[in-house]
Parts: structure tokens; sequence; C-alpha cells
């Protein structure tokens, strides 16, 4: 079939198979082109399919030569119905990986669920014995508890009160105000027990009593923290709060693995679009000024150049954590006079010079790319099938 890029809001409901292979490869090319990373042998990747958590697979892999287990929730083709992006992206690593000798296997399924991670570790023990890292890069909507049974919603709101700002669509270039009224308790309990560290806790918890974490191994999470602008709607928001939660398991899981030389972090990433970042009110436009300021100063990074930094500059280095115990890869966005300027752009932006004052351009075609579209050299009017196999799918 011929496949085009077809968006509903901030949701795009194909993905094109060959730009998405096409994605993998230049993460895969930047990565090579690197100094070697010292550091994990067998990793699991916890929503190893896009975003930071695909970067982070592509990093261990490509950059150190670990073998990975990716676990991601996507679904293939059926019938007039293209496969998710990140069921491609997993088809395109899993290639690549195998034509160079690297060891890998994905699971697609809920990674709440206790089936899940019963079936991980059961795939960790045949085939590595032990993983020396866990990377948790889960970002969802929803969580059923796989011990109550209820499912949880998470919402993106302030907390406390109405919270008004720029927004923009990104798919017209408009910019406007938007009002989000406060979330309720319940709420803030949802999208805490969504997107916290209960879950991240119980992946380690199981695999730590299945004997299957090797002695001295790394845990990472991810969080964001970004400017005051974007605190109502973020850091001190609903989804902060579930950062918060997430922030206390990383002290939670140090203590719970310091015993054997074991470590759990949180690194706090930068801004970047991913299929999560585009659902957050106001975020895009900040994202768009940010990318601006930041490739005009030779700043800017993508998913892939972030977890490069993070692999070989922070995680294996004892130094490398602020004193909340926190990884700092946005250490770049947050410098002052980046922001400052992202003020100064913020202050001014409409939708008459938003292109002049943004990368709105650059924003729409990391969007698209999200999905396979617009990448450089894929025939996009050529007849593609959509029907691709992940080998080494379990
Ligand atoms: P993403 O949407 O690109 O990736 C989410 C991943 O989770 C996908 O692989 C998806 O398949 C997987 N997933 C979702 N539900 C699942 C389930 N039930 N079972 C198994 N897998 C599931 O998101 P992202 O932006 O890369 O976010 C990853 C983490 O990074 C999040 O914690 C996010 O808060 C954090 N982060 C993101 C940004 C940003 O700007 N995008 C910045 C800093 C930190």
């Amino acid at each position: 079939m011929i496949i085009k890029p077809k968006t509903r809001g901030f949701i795009c409901t194909t993905a094109h198979p060959e730009g998405c292979a096409k994605q993998i490869e230049q993460q895969i090319e930047y990565v090579k082109a690197q100094k070697k990373i010292q550091g994990p042998a067998n990793v699991l990747v916890v929503g190893a399919s896009t975003g930071y958590g695909l970067a982070s697979r592509i990093a261990a892999a490509f950059g150190a030569g670990a073998n990975t287990i990716g676990v991601f929730f996507d679904r293939a083709a059926e019938g007039a119905r293209t496969a998710t992006a990140g069921w491609y992206n997993s088809a395109a690593f899993e290639q690549a990986a195998q034509s160079q000798g690297l060891r890998s296997f994905s699971i697609v399924g809920d990674a709440f669920s206790n089936e899940i991670k019963a079936k991980t570790i059961d795939l960790i023990k045949s085939e590595f014995g032990q993983v020396d890292l866990v990377v948790y890069s889960v970002a969802s909507p929803r969580r059923t508890h796989p011990d109550t049974g209820e499912t949880f919603t998470s919402v993106i709101k302030p907390v406390g009160e109405a919270y008004s700002n720029k927004t923009m669509n990104f798919h017209t270039g408009e910019v406007s105000m938007t009002s989000i009224e406060p979330a309720t308790e319940d709420e803030v309990r949802q999208t805490i027990a969504v997107m916290g560290g209960e879950d991240w806790k119980m992946w380690i918890d199981q695999l730590l009593k299945a004997g299957v974490l090797a002695d001295g191994a790394t845990t990472v999470a991810y969080s964001y923290i970004g400017p005051e602008i974007t605190h109502p709607i973020y850091r001190e928001g609903t989804i902060g709060k579930a950062k918060n939660d997430l922030e206390q398991s990383a002290h939670q899981l140090q203590a719970l693995l310091s015993d054997k030389g074991g470590r759990a972090f949180v690194s706090v990433n930068k801004a970047l679009v991913t299929q999560s970042s585009s659902a957050i009110p106001v975020v895009p436009l900040y994202i768009s000024a940010l990318y601006r300021v930041m490739k005009e100063n030779g700043l800017h990074e993508n998913c892939i150049q972030q977890m490069y930094r993070l692999f070989s500059e922070h995680l294996y280095n004892e130094n490398a954590k602020d004193a909340n115990c926190l990884i700092r890869i946005d250490d770049w966005e947050m410098r002052e006079d980046i922001q400052a300027e992202v003020m100064k752009r913020w202050a001014q932006v409409e939708t008459d010079n938003v292109d002049e004052l943004t990368d709105l351009v650059g924003y729409r075609q990391d969007f698209f790319q999200l999905f396979g579209f617009e990448s450089e050299g894929v025939d996009y009017e050529a007849d593609t099938d959509a029907n691709v196999d992940i080998p080494n799918l379990v």
C-alpha cells in the first residue's frame, strides 16, 4: 500500500516501515561514529520501541555492544491498518542487531502486567542468565494494576489552581491562550499510579527475587524538570507529582540494590518531540522555541545524542549525580543563557511570528519522523508492504 500520514491532533494513526527503518539506521550510525561506551553487557529496556527507551536500547547495543531485551506495547499491521511506529522501529532494530552479531529479543505486551514480567524473567534466564542494566522508559496514558485490577488513567493538569498560558497547534502554527482547570485529588492519585515509580519498583523487585539481576546492576528511569513557565502544567502538575514519586522510588531502589553494589538513578532528560511530549499542552510551543535557540547555539540534541551522552559520560561515572541524586542531562537546555533567550522569545511569540522566533518547521519534521514520515531517501509514493515481522519476537 501507499502509506501517508493520517493525523488526529497530536496522534498519527499511520506509520511508514521504511521511514522508521531509516530513522533507526541514522541513530545506529550516530552511535557507531562515537567512541565505544564502556558499560553494560546485558540490558533490559522496558518501553523500548520509541523515544528515549529506543535510543537507550540503540546506545546500549551499538555503542556498548550489549545484548538487549526490549519490552514494549505496539501492534502489528492488520488489514488496511499499518503497524505502529514502535513496531517498525523494533523490527528495524532487531534486523540491524542480528546483522551485526548482537543478541537481542523483543517482547510485545503490557509491561505493567505480571505475565509480561514473568515472560521477561524466563527469557533472561534462558538467554542471558542475568541482566546488569535495566532501563525503565515507559510512558503510558493508563495502567491496570496487576494485583488489584484497578485501571488508572493519567491526566496532564495543574494541581491546586487553573493554569493559563500560550499554546500552539503545531500543524497550523496557530498560537493561542489555553486555560486548564486543576486536577482532582483522584486524578493526581491515578496519574501517580500510571507514571510514578510503583511499576519500576515491581520490575526490580521481581527481577531481584528471580535472581536475574546481576550483582552491581544499574537501573535508570527518566524524568523531566523544565523551565518555570511550564512548571504549573508539568513539574508542579499531575505529571510532576508522578515524577516526584519516580524520583523517590530511585532512593528506595538504591537502598535495595546497594547491598550487592547495585545502583538506581533517575536521569533528567531534555525536552524533545516524542509521542508522549506532543500530547502535553503548552510544551510543543516551548520545545519549538527551545529547538531554535539550542540549534542557533550549536547545542541541540535529539534522543540518541542525549542517550549516548547519558551512557558514555554519566551512567557509569560515580561523580555524575547532583545533590538530589539525579543525573542532569538537561544541563544544556537549562543553561541560563539558553533559558533567557527562550523566555525572551516566549514573551513575544504569536501566530504571525512563530516561524521567525521558533523552530516550528523542525518540530513538525521531528513529529512526522516519529512515524517514519519525512525521512530523507524514502520514496513515499512507492507501494510498500505494511506487514513487517519483528525478528526474535518472543
Ligand atoms: P514514548 O512515548 O516515545 O515511549 C514510550 C514507550 O513506552 C514506548 O516504547 C511504548 O511502547 C512503551 N509503553 C507504553 N505503554 C506500555 C505498556 N503498557 N507496556 C509496555 N510498554 C509500554 O515516550 P518518551 O518521551 O520516550 O518517554 C519515556 C520516558 O522519558 C518517560 O518517563 C518520560 O516522562 C521521560 N522523558 C521524556 C521527555 C520528552 O521530552 N519526551 C523528557 C524527559 C523525560
